[in-house]
């Protein structure tokens, strides 16, 4: 079975006509579900895009701004009644750094049933990670790295998938120099790009502190970067968006360039 890369979305944080940015990697031996979206829009994306809930045993959360940490809610809401009735195989564990796990507790403990919140910490593990920890998720190496953010407090990651390629992601903020040493010569980079830059005036994207294709581009030619995947993308263009962010990034980056669609499927 090849390693595969389902994007449940693809958009920035107001989308209204795509998911919020996450994703699911599977690999034969597990996988990792990275972000939830915004809400309980999660169900039906984990739905369409084919991703049962019951194998959903790792879940990553890079920050804890709404459109990535609300679904987890709904997530912890969901699989712990299935885990007590025998309807979820093993427990599920839940990464992030120290902000994000205590935003989970916060949210659970003030949104969801005590019941429900019961199942913190015996079926459902919070797992605080730290900059440049590494850990074996699905018998994958990883290693979570602080991507210097001048925003929220956030964290990316580099793995190995099982046939040898690393995967990093940046989450949705622009790379900073401190993540060059995870970033660099990597197969596969999941990076930003808020919009095109021929429509910066339209969307401000260094206003708000985002980048754009013809950024990407230029970062991952100057990493070494072989597979660069642009997501957490304005949807106002999102008729063309394959089309004119490639372009986009074409200028600067000779690698393969995706600009997936949500519920779209990489193979890695
Ligand atoms: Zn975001």
């Amino acid at each position: 079975m090849n390693t595969t890369l389902t994007m449940l979305g693809t958009g920035n944080a107001m989308c209204m006509r795509c998911f919020n940015t996450c994703f699911y990697l599977r690999a034969a031996s597990g996988g990792l579900l990275v972000d939830a979206g915004g809400g309980n829009g999660i169900f039906r994306q984990l739905h369409r895009g084919r991703v049962a809930i019951e194998e959903i045993h790792h879940l990553f959360v890079t920050h804890c701004h709404t459109d990535h940490i609300m679904g987890v809610v709904w997530l912890i809401r969901k699989i712990s009644p299935m885990i007590y009735k025998g309807k979820f195989p093993g427990t599920l564990t839940i990464y992030g750094h120290d902000e994000v796990i205590h935003a989970i507790r916060v949210m659970c403990d003030l949104m969801v049933p005590a019941k429900i919140t019961s199942a913190l910490d015996h079926t459902i593990l919070l797992r605080t990670v730290t900059d440049g920890e590494q850990l074996t998720i699905a018998d994958m190496p990883f290693t979570f790295f602080d991507i210097a953010s001048t925003k929220a407090k956030q964290y990316g990651f580099r793995m190995t998938l099982p046939d040898g390629q690393s995967l990093a992601c940046l989450g949705d903020e622009p790379y900073q120099p401190s993540s060059e040493k995870y970033v660099r010569g990597c197969d596969w980079l999941l990076c930003e790009a808020f919009c095109c830059y021929k429509h910066r005036q339209q969307f401000n994207p260094y206003e708000k502190n985002h980048s754009t294709a013809l950024d990407a581009g230029r970062l991952a030619q100057e990493l070494g970067v072989k597979n660069l995947v642009l997501y957490h993308t304005e949807d106002r263009y999102l008729a063309t968006r394959r089309l004119i962010y490639t372009d986009e990034a074409t200028q600067h980056f000779t690698g393969r360039i995706f600009v997936p669609d949500d519920l779209e499927t990489l193979q890695l």
